[in-house]
């Protein structure tokens, strides 16, 4: 099992080209009868011709999988690895790094850095800055949060049993309130203006509490999921400071943006972060599973999450520049995920991503005056970032459902409906830099 072997090697490497050379489709979900019959008996206890139980992946299984990566893939955020970043994956894996530790993988690890340190300096974050790389927003969020809370109770002299809380927008991801839950802190749920958190509407919350001194910190959103809308990050600095608050920034999705030139400003405040998120797997273009995380002041998260145990005694050293990725987040042993989006970045340059990040920007909102033009479409709001939200006058819930099973039984797209303010509607979340003017106009041609 462990030799090397041409034959299986050519079978993969094979498929593999295949799939980069092919352009994605879109293919349907499968059914669990049939699923179930093909794979009856394949795992037994003899061996079995690898094309063949290939063959089975590529004809009975990868056909059930919605090609995320598709240009006609619209919904919730979606993915478009560039082919040097899902290649150099491909290397990762085939080169069993164990990504926990500087003594086990100093250089793949200085190669995440360097992109760690790159998102850093678009966020404006100061020299110390540095984190490491998660499965995800969700994960990255929690492992925030804990250093959050383990800080504050550190600072404020808290026992473990005492109540703590976080101030959210209900307009934050569900993996905030998620991580909250898992670790003990209430949620300080701030009323949102227009679906925006705001320094003001956090003040005034704030202020309105009859004791808001257990309220930690404070958790924005850069770029919310559904919308795409960025709270008012100068703003919730300020009270942050003002009222001793962590200052967290989920940008999972819209973190990207950054790196586009035309909605920069609109993150200003963000230079203030105790600990940031963004998703390469989202709007950076990289393979999943793929999330940055990045704190302020990295010595706090080695506090909250560095292990302990005697087997573990040889990984740290005093040593500040042997950096352990394990410390900084909720993991041990993993995959050093950040070097696919290193490569690319790397061959690439950051110019090619600011290209393709704005246009999807300017995608959106050419779909927004689309919208505005058709008659039977009412735009619900100007996009901030990538997702366009929108009704069609007349529709029920049904109808969009309906809709949306159509446009994936025609392999014309996938577009699910979501919720705004109770009401389903149609979203468009734009992230691919092949989806262009006439895809959209041919999935809004069948809404007529
Ligand atoms: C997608 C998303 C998350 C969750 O990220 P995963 O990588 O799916 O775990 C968190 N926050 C926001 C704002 C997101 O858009």
């Amino acid at each position: 099992m462990h030799t090397y072997d041409p034959a299986l090697t050519d079978l993969v490497l094979g498929s593999l080209r295949d799939r980069l050379s092919n352009r994605p489709t879109l293919n349907h979900p499968g059914e669990g009868d049939k699923l179930g019959r093909a794979l009856a008996g394949l795992i037994g206890p003899e061996s079995k011709d690898p094309a063949e139980v290939l063959r089975l992946w590529t004809e009975q299984l990868a056909p059930t999988a919605i090609t995320v990566d598709s240009p006609r893939f619209l919904s919730f955020v979606p993915a478009a690895p560039t082919q040097a970043a899902a290649l150099f994956d491909a290397l990762v894996s085939c080169s069993s790094i164990q990504g926990v530790s500087w003594l086990l993988a100093s250089g793949p690890i200085a190669a995440e850095n360097q992109v760690l340190r790159l998102l850093a300096d678009l966020a404006d974050m100061p020299t110390a800055a540095g984190g490491c790389f998660v499965s995800g927003g969700s994960a990255g969020n929690l492992s925030a949060l804990v250093t959050a809370r383990d800080t504050a109770r550190r600072r404020r002299g808290l026992g473990r049993y005492d109540r703590v809380r976080f101030a959210v927008s209900d307009q934050a991801h569900s993996s905030i309130g998620n991580a909250l839950r898992i670790i003990g802190v209430e949620p300080f749920t701030v009323p949102n203006r227009d679906h925006r958190l705001t320094g003001p509407a956090l003040r005034a919350a704030l202020l309105a509490d009859a004791d808001p001194s257990d309220v930690i910190g404070v958790a924005a959103t850069a770029g919310t999921t559904n919308a795409g809308i960025i709270d008012d990050l100068a703003g919730i600095a300020t009270d942050a400071r003002e009222f001793d608050l962590w200052f967290h920034v989920d940008g999972a999705y819209g973190g990207a943006g950054l790196l586009a030139p035309s909605v920069r400003d609109r993150y200003r405040g963000i230079e203030h972060a105790d600990s940031l998120v963004i998703d390469p797997h989202k709007w950076l273009f990289a393979p999943f599973d793929c999330a940055a995380l990045l704190y302020r002041d990295p010595s706090l998260a080695r506090v909250a999450h560095t292990q302990d145990a005697s087997y573990l005694d040889a990984l740290h050293t005093d040593d500040d520049t042997q950096w352990n990725p394990s410390d900084y987040a909720h993991h041990l042993s993993r995959r050093a995920r950040g070097l696919p989006l290193w490569f690319s970045l790397a061959v690439h340059g950051t110019r090619a991503y600011s290209d393709a990040i704005e246009k999807a920007l300017t995608l959106a909102r050419t779909t927004a005056s689309l919208i505005r033009n058709t008659p039977h479409l009412e735009l619900i709001r100007e996009p901030e970032l990538s997702a366009v939200l929108f009704r069609r006058i007349g529709w029920t819930a049904e109808d969009y459902s309906e809709w949306s099973a159509r446009l994936l039984a025609g392999q014309t797209a996938f577009a699910a409906p979501t919720g705004w303010e109770g009401e389903t509607v149609a979203r468009f979340a734009f992230l691919h830099p092949e989806t262009t003017m006439e895809i959209v106009e041919e999935i809004v041609g069948t809404m007529a």
